[in-house]
């Protein structure tokens, strides 16, 4: 079980390669749905990425995946990790998801190979002061996928606000 070993490896509190204990104001935070589940991350990332690859699809019952990749010593729950579940495919070599118990949200989670963490981004309380750099499975992204900028966008509800251009906010 090399994952449970990881598992608890990563709620150690956050050092460097020196074992120095990581200043507050360099970390990212993170929660689920219902607020159960915490964690911080720290850069420096791996990459930042969309996977359009059917896992990721299947996962988050979405076009793709918005993951942030980062070495696993970057990464610590600080709050309700007892609630943390994880599922593993038995034919994947890398891919894996962690979900709250509790609410169904997808959390961080650590690569089969353990050389990784994988945050969906749409968990993060904060800017990670990253930005996507690429899309990777895009030979397999959904059949009705469309760009968003071919789509028109309302502020907030249809009906309750006018269509718009979308921006780069
Ligand atoms: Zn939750
Ligand atoms: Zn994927």
């Amino acid at each position: 079980m090399s994952w449970l070993n990881n598992w608890i490896q990563w709620s150690q509190p956050l050092t460097d390669k020196k074992n120095r204990a990581i200043p507050e104001q360099e970390n990212y935070h993170g929660s689920c749905l219902c607020d159960s589940v915490h964690y911080e991350i720290r850069p420096p990332y791996f990459t930042f990425q969309y996977c359009h690859c059917s896992r990721c699809r299947k996962a988050t019952g979405s076009s793709h995946a918005s993951n942030i990749i980062l070495p696993p010593k970057q990464f610590s729950w600080t709050q309700g990790e007892n609630l943390v579940a994880r599922y593993e495919p038995a034919s994947s070599k890398h891919f894996a998801t962690s979900f709250c118990k509790n609410c169904g949200s997808t959390l961080p989670w650590l690569a089969k190979t353990g050389k990784a963490i994988v945050i969906p981004a749409g968990t993060l309380d904060e800017h990670p002061n990253i930005t996507p750099k690429q899309n990777i499975f895009w030979a397999s992204r959904a059949p009705w996928f469309e760009l968003p900028h071919k789509l028109k966008a309302f502020p907030t509800l249809p009906g309750k606000s006018n269509a718009c251009l979308l921006d780069d906010d």
